[in-house]
């Protein structure tokens, strides 16, 4: 059994309404106060509030891409999948890369700015 830290009252088990989603905690009725329980079983948060697409290395993944008009520097195909790639933490900008649309070529490249 667990009590608010802040008017000592009894804390309830009940679902946490933020201006987020909902999630298991420890709350006082009486003040608001509550704790946020981390349930082993509830999935690391999905950090969807990134647009940087971080790519593997799977060819279905590449497909739903951007496409842009650009020379492959090895091939000379005129088209290359594009993304950004977040490096070291977020200091500094993200990276642009490309990836040749030529299957038999899959050159990969940044853009150095
Ligand atoms: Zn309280
Ligand atoms: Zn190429």
């Amino acid at each position: 059994m667990q009590f608010c830290g802040k008017c000592g009252a009894r804390l309830k088990l009940k679902q946490i309404r933020t201006e987020g989603k909902p999630f298991p905690g420890l709350a006082c009725d009486r003040c608001g106060f509550y704790i946020r329980i981390e349930s082993v079983t509830t999935k690391p948060e999905e950090s969807s509030t990134s647009n940087i697409k971080v790519l593997g290395d799977e060819a279905s993944e590449i497909k739903t891409l951007p496409v842009t008009t650009i020379e492959c520097p090895k091939c000379s195909n005129m088209g290359a999948y594009w993304w950004f790639l977040q490096t070291r933490g977020g200091d500094e900008p993200p990276t642009q890369f490309y990836r040749c649309t030529n299957e038999k070529c899959n050159h990969t490249w940044r853009l150095y700015t």
